[in-house]
């Protein structure tokens, strides 16, 4: 048999990120015992990596902004298939997050009067992201930790979670793997708190890091959870593209929040030609209107409205894809974003100014990121950029209040978890969401523990089964390498379930996603289990299978094109149909992946008003 060390908590948070970490902050805060675990070292999440900001209508820099508005850019940006009440809540309790996480000493970049300064980002009407330089993430993450280590939060590092343990209905506790030691360790909690981040990984050109492999999607389905929205994916429209051991790297959307365009190689700003209509009243109609925007001035008497290169990224992803497909793209097959012509423009209209020293200022880690990776100087030469995969706006269902799935004391947030960000996530929502639903499932899961007498009973069975099914490919001398099956599915959905999808394809997609469960369970691997990474890839291959075929799978049941979703063979938008509904997935009792529709619950009159109000005096379709 074997030997783990068991560890007992009332709240087990999995994941350190910005969720992860502000749900554990929260638990601790109301009194029970808290654990926290991550897959690589403290600090080394995702959320390190955000750059751009955290939105909230603080309305420093543009008074008229407020939750109201907030919350109606995020559903227009979702196209209206958001859960509404999530959308309200984030929209209404992001700046007292905001304000918290300054309070607790995030350092934020600051208008001439000493407030939190806000910036420009694609689909938010004002200026709205927090935002510290191009390094927001660090900050955030920085600043959690700062505070959260002194309330007596456990912390595991290097220990990856592989399954989850229920009694009876109940969630349980956990098994995860030591990276260090690769030893097996077992959580016992009564109410665990799912904050894992994304699935980047399940696709070739990406902006995630290795971590990113749907861990906690594919936990909470075995576990009984469901799934919804799982077609949208985002593609971030400016991931680098050169040189190839870069490619998928993110230039952040702050580049043409600050004044960066988009060209196409014959130096055409190709993003002026196609302005989706409900887009149309908010967008500038020149260049110079632009621009003015950039500063917050006045064009024509009226407020400028934003370029079109801050159009929502679903839609500037797919205007990039058709640059390069028909044949106007950059050399290494991207387009052109470049800072030069705001620079001239800047220059001669406003002041002089120091192109060098002003994109420095303004985007530190751009500048770095260029010279280092690619020896380019931003400030003085185009960067190359086309799409990569970055978020994915499905995952967990949960209650849009408490957070919890419909697994009892089972939690979930931040990016894992799904809702808030329907068909499509603005810039900068994601930050937000993170404390404020990362806020509310600490609280709840809390709530939870402190609910209930004693900790669950965990079947001694249950885990030797799951410590079995883990060294399993050790005990394979012959079989299948685990980096050619995930390069294979991680070319297999870059092709087949990317930008432009299509059914023929898409049911390829899924065949081939059968034969290599099939085959994974023949992957075999050799070596200490110390620091393994052939046998981490061998085990995190299941949960890149379950999220690539759940993302499949709902893909194909959308027979529409709706935010991040394109299909080739359904461009159009169906609202009166599919604009009324969320895809659900969840583990059928044959073990089988099944799939469903669920309408969306009517909104209540006060928000509808809102909607109406923001969308120039009528409701959308999807809402009628
Ligand atoms: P993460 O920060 O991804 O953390 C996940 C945690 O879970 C990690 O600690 C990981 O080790 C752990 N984990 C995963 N699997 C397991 C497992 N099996 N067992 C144990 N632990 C596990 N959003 C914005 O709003 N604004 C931005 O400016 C912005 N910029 C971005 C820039 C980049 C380059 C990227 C990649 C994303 C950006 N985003 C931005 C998106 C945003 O950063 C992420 O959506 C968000 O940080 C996710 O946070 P999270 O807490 O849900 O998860």
């Amino acid at each position: 048999s074997i030997n783990y060390p068991i560890y007992e908590h009332d709240v087990l948070v999995i994941g350190a990120g910005g969720a992860g970490l502000r749900a554990a902050i929260e638990a601790s805060a109301a009194g029970v015992s808290v654990g926290l675990v991550c897959k690589s070292l403290l600090g080394k999440a995702h959320t390190v990596m955000a750059e751009g900001g955290i939105a909230a209508a603080l309305a420093n820099v543009d008074a008229r902004d407020n939750w109201k508005v907030h919350f109606a850019d995020t559903m227009r940006g979702g196209q209206y298939v958001n859960n509404w009440r999530m959308a309200q809540l984030h929209a209404q309790e992001a700046p007292a997050r905001v304000k918290e996480l300054e309070a607790w000493g995030a350092v934020f970049d600051r208008t001439p009067d000493g407030r939190i300064l806000q910036r420009n980002f694609g689909g938010h009407k004002y200026p709205r992201l927090a935002h510290v330089g191009d390094r927001t993430g660090l900050e955030l993450i920085r600043t959690l930790q700062d505070y959260g280590i002194h309330r007596g939060i456990s912390v595991y590092m290097e220990r990856t979670v592989f399954r989850l343990f229920k009694d009876g209905e109940r969630i349980a506790g956990a098994i995860a793997y030591d990276r260090e030691r690769g030893r097996f360790v077992v959580f016992r909690a009564k109410a665990i708190v799912l904050a894992t981040g994304g699935v980047g990984r399940a696709y070739k050109i990406t902006s995630n890091s290795w971590e990113y492999t749907g861990d906690g999607h594919t936990l909470a389905y075995d576990a009984g959870a469901e799934l919804i929205d799982m077609e949208f994916v985002q593609f971030h429209p400016t991931g680098m593209v050169w040189p190839p051991g870069v490619r998928g790297i993110l230039v952040t959307e702050g580049v043409r929040g600050e004044g960066g365009v988009l060209r196409n190689s014959q130096g055409e700003r190709f993003m002026f030609r196609d302005i989706p209509d409900n887009y149309k009243a908010q967008t500038a109609e020149n260049e110079e209107e632009g621009f003015l925007y950039v500063l917050a001035e006045k064009y024509q008497g009226r407020d400028a409205r934003r370029p079109p290169e801050l159009l929502t990224r679903d839609h500037v992803a797919r205007c990039i894809v058709r640059e390069v497909k028909e044949g106007r793209g950059s050399p290494h097959g991207g387009v052109f974003l470049e800072l030069q012509t705001f620079s001239r423009w800047y220059a001669q209209r406003v002041k002089r100014f120091d192109p060098v020293e002003h994109w420095k200022k303004k985007l530190p880690s751009m500048y770095h990121q260029f010279k280092e990776l690619a020896g380019l100087d931003i400030t003085r030469e185009p960067m190359e950029v086309g799409p990569t995969t970055h978020y994915i706006m499905g995952g967990v269902r949960v209650d849009s209040d408490t957070q919890m799935s419909r697994v009892p004391g089972l939690f979930a947030c931040g990016e894992c978890a799904a809702g808030i960000n329907g068909a499509n996530r603005l810039g900068g929502n994601s930050l937000s969401d993170l404390l404020v639903l990362g806020k509310r499932a600490g609280e709840y899961a809390a709530r939870y523990a402190q609910e209930r007498t004693g900790l669950p009973v965990i079947d001694a069975g249950q885990v030797e089964e799951a410590a079995r099914w883990a060294l399993a490919p050790f005990e394979r001398s012959q079989g299948e390498n685990p980096f050619q099956l995930q390069q294979e599915l991680q070319e297999l959905m870059q092709n087949l379930v990317g930008i432009v999808r299509r059914e023929d394809e898409m049911l390829r997609a899924l065949e081939s996603i059968e034969q290599l469960r099939r085959r994974a369970q023949n992957v075999a691997v050799s070596g200490n289990r110390e620091y393994n990474p052939g046998w981490h890839t061998a085990l995190d291959l299941h949960s890149l299978l379950t999220v690539s075929e759940a993302i499949t799978r709902a893909a194909l049941l959308r027979k529409e094109s709706r935010g991040a979703q394109f299909r080739d063979d359904y461009p159009r938008k169906d609202s009166a149909q599919y604009g009324k509904v969320n895809t659900v997935i969840a583990k059928g009792p044959d073990g089988r992946m099944q799939i469903r529709w669920e309408p969306i619950p009517p909104m209540p009159q006060e928000l509808l008003d809102i909607i109406r109000e923001e969308n120039g005096g009528v409701l959308p379709e999807e809402l009628r």
